[in-house]
């Protein structure tokens, strides 16, 4: 392909999605499974919209991490990064779904493979290779993955690489609070576009107001080239050196959010890795914003979150109602 590369790095895993909304994880009757994990999310969602994308991760050596490779192949994702552990499993994510769509995880990662990713096993030519690096991990938590995120996400920056990041914060993952800010740090401070939810915001701010542009503004730092807020199904914030706003959502009805945000980072990243002096233009960025906005609302509206990934087109056609 001749778009440039965008490598994601992180989890890849099951999602086993509920087929009602509205029952605790005890009480539903049945699941399907779902790929997902966000950076292998954003991979996807960049392969569909046209762009070229590459996964880096580990899964076990087992069905589900065959099934995983085979989705990656399916969608065009370059898997040559991806990593079997002979001892280990493939990380599970049993999502419950609210009646509005929204959800909560609980996951089987005792540890999983993909935690158990070492630095030794990093495709460093390919990240080098990449014109933007994504990392969306939540399990940068325990060694040795820990060590080998920060020495991906270095390496990516070295070589000059754009480096994306969403923290993708799923507290309860942490041993500590205080954990959980050092490591979002470790890469926040390095990163060059940054995706964040008002969770996020409160959470790095210590619970000051995610809505006040000042309060945002102090997680700016000289390095940043963009820095986006999403707000769900009012769309998003932006803040760049030189000028921020809001770009409205689209309406739709939602059924599952997995994945939306994946989506909406897939959207902007695919257009960032064409021009990445959107960044400056502020017209241009929010066409840029609105695209992105139309593929997450496209996602909610169906279950699972890469099933729910859209085309390029479908996102065209949304864009037009
Ligand atoms: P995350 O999935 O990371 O929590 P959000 O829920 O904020 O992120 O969703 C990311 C983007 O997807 C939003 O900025 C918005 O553009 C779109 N989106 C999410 N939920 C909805 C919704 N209910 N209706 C329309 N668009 C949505």
């Amino acid at each position: 392909s001749l778009s440039p590369l965008v490598v994601c790095f992180g989890e890849m895993l099951i999602d086993f999605v509920p087929t009602i909304n509205g029952l605790s994880l005890a009480d539903a009757p049945a699941y399907k499974k779902a790929p997902g994990g966000a950076p292998a999310n954003v991979a996807v969602g960049i392969s569909r919209l046209g762009g070229s994308a590459a996964f880096i991760g580990k899964v076990g050596e087992d069905e589900f991490g065959y099934m995983l490779a085979d989705i990656l192949k399916q969608n065009n994702v370059n898997s040559e990064g991806m990593r079997f552990d002979p001892g280990a499993r493939t990380a599970l994510a049993f999502v419950t779904l609210r009646s509005d769509g929204e959800r909560e995880f609980m996951f089987y990662r005792n540890p999983s493979a993909d935690m158990l990713l070492q630095e030794s096993e990093l495709d460093f030519d390919l990240i080098k290779k990449a014109k933007i690096f994504h990392y969306g991990s939540i399990s940068l938590i325990t060694e040795p993955c820990k060590s080998a995120h920060i020495a991906a996400a270095k390496a990516a920056k070295d070589a000059g690489v754009i480096l994306s990041y969403d923290p993708n914060l799923r507290l309860p993952l942490w041993p500590s609070a205080q954990s959980a800010r050092e490591g979002i740090l470790n890469i926040w401070e390095i990163a060059d576009i940054i995706k964040i939810s008002e969770e996020e915001i409160s959470f790095l701010t210590e619970g000051e107001d995610p809505y006040d542009d000042a309060v945002v503004l102090k997680l700016f730092h000289p390095n940043l080239k963009l820095l986006l807020v999403t707000e769900g199904a009012d769309g998003c914030r932006y803040y760049t050196k030189n000028f921020s706003g809001r770009v409205k959502g689209f309406k739709v009805d939602a059924v599952d959010t997995t994945g939306a945000g994946d989506a909406f980072v897939a959207g902007i990243l695919s257009q960032l890795a064409l021009d990445l002096s959107l960044v400056e233009k502020e017209d241009e960025l929010r066409d840029a914003l609105k695209f992105a906005n139309a593929c997450g609302a496209i996602t909610v509206t169906e279950r699972g979150a890469i099933p729910a990934l859209p085309t390029k087109e479908a996102v065209l056609n949304t864009m037009l109602k």
